[in-house]
């Protein structure tokens, strides 16, 4: 059935289970899995839950519901919306949280639920996402969820190389581990939880630039595409071609390249620049924009250029190449790529696993 996203799940266990060692030789003892890019897809999140990892994160409730068979703490990612607390209280164990309300919200839903609710409480250390700022007051708040009966401060948090495009380094990180000291010299408490980042601060592994105090990160990227996302490197000993898509050819034909006539705008109301390369061999793929942004494809075979398309079709260049209709062209996926095809329900899931 095409198109198809195949997924390899061998290397993404091989990666998840490397990310855990090399997170332990950086005292990064708590690795929580953000697995969003999956959409909520449990036949591959089940595959790597015993791989050492401490949490599963995803940034939608939905997807963690659909999570329960699964032993592992659930985490929420995203900042809860005071309309969804039932159900942050009900799939969720632990979120991030960064308003005073929503966590007051929370606690007494959780009292109607009878349970104990975790939170880590985010800090903005400068990437201007989301967090209380570091360097402003929060004590106050902090005192204030002490007295919820029903929320655990588990730890604090940070989001790095987000919106701001803030790369974690030392100086920067620190400014967390000031947070804690001010957190637990003025209340009783110990955080047990320093989460210092995302797959950003993957790139300081093996350098002196994480301070010890930092004991946890969330990751997704760096897992399952072997990639750090300070610079967008690939990390040595990852797997790195994990995931590709294949669509198939349903139509190929010799045509002008330059429209002919007087041109305005796209199907997607975009003025589009069209190269005259004089005749060309074009085939058109089943596959188009409402599943995936064309730019996050890469064709295998480097004769291929992706020339444009419109919601459901992908038109490629193929005047160097032998391909007729039926033929079944191979793309490599980044990140957002993956993101897109994963929440297409026109695009079939394909596991391969030994
Ligand atoms: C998505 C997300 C992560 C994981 O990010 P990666 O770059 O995939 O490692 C971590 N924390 C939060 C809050 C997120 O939204």
């Amino acid at each position: 059935m095409y198109p198809r996203v195949n997924i390899n799940i061998d290397n993404l266990i091989a990666n998840t289970k490397k990310m855990v060692d090399l997170a332990k030789q950086n005292h990064i003892d708590y690795v929580m899995a953000i697995v969003k890019v999956f959409a909520g897809d449990i036949n591959i999140i089940k595959e790597i839950i015993n791989t050492g990892i401490t949490h599963i994160g995803d940034s939608r409730i939905q997807n963690l519901k659909k999570f329960q068979s699964l032993t592992l703490p659930k985490l929420l990612v995203r900042i809860p919306m005071l309309s969804e607390v039932k159900s942050v209280i009900e799939y969720s164990d632990m979120s991030l949280n960064s308003e005073l309300k929503t966590i007051v919200s929370l606690n007494e839903e959780a009292k109607k639920q009878n349970k104990k609710h975790e939170i880590i409480i985010m800090f903005d250390l400068g990437d201007l996402r989301e967090g209380y700022y570091y360097s402003h007051s929060f004590i106050n708040d902090i005192n204030k969820i002490l007295k919820l009966e029903n929320i655990i401060i588990k730890g604090i948090g940070t989001n790095l190389t987000c919106y701001g495009g803030l790369v974690p380094n030392r100086e920067i990180l620190s400014r967390l581990v000031e947070v804690k000291h001010t957190i637990e010299t003025n209340t009783n408490i110990h955080l047990d939880i320093i989460s210092g980042g995302n797959s950003s601060s993957v790139n300081l592994f093996g350098t002196n630039e994480i301070p010890k105090e930092i004991n946890s990160l969330r990751l997704g990227e760096s897992i399952f595409f072997g990639k750090e996302s300070s610079y967008s490197t690939y990390i040595a000993g990852f797997n790195h071609k994990n995931f590709s898509l294949e669509a198939e050819i349903i139509e190929v034909k010799t045509k002008p390249s330059y429209p002919e006539g007087n041109t305005s705008i796209n199907s997607f109301g975009e003025e589009v620049e069209i190269e005259d390369k004089g005749l060309m061999k074009r085939a058109i793929l089943a596959i188009g924009k409402q599943d995936v942004i064309l730019e996050n494809l890469q064709p295998v075979d480097t004769n291929i250029e992706i020339i444009g398309g419109s919601s459901d079709h992908l038109i490629l260049d193929i005047t160097n190449t032998d391909y007729k209709l039926g033929d079944i062209i191979e793309f490599n996926v980044n990140y957002p790529g993956l993101l897109h095809l994963m929440n297409s329900n026109y695009v079939y899931k394909n596991y391969l696993k030994k």
